[in-house]
């Protein structure tokens, strides 16, 4: 639970996988305690994140219904990345 990770996106051959661990650390490090649902008052699973357009938390409950929300351009039908939480297991 490194705070020095931020350079991680130059390791372009790591994967998108590495990637999304990197900013969904980079997010919680930013949540003071346990982060909650962007839609209800659940406790966050996941963090969903697209690049310069969506970082955010929501339950699993709303993980689908609100990736289906943003995506709603079909010329724009790259899907925000939901990167489970920690916690969620
Ligand atoms: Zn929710």
């Amino acid at each position: 639970m490194s705070s020095d990770d931020v350079g991680a996106a130059e390791n372009a051959d790591e994967g998108p996988d590495e990637a999304a661990l990197a900013v969904r650390d980079t997010a919680l490090e930013g949540v003071d305690g346990t982060p909650t649902c962007t839609i209800c008052p659940a406790d966050a699973d996941f963090y969903l994140h697209e690049a310069g357009r969506i970082s955010t938390f929501v339950c699993w409950e709303h993980v689908s219904p609100y990736a289906a929300a943003v995506n709603g351009t079909p010329e724009d039908a790259d899907r925000p990345i939901a990167v489970p939480l920690p916690s969620f297991r």
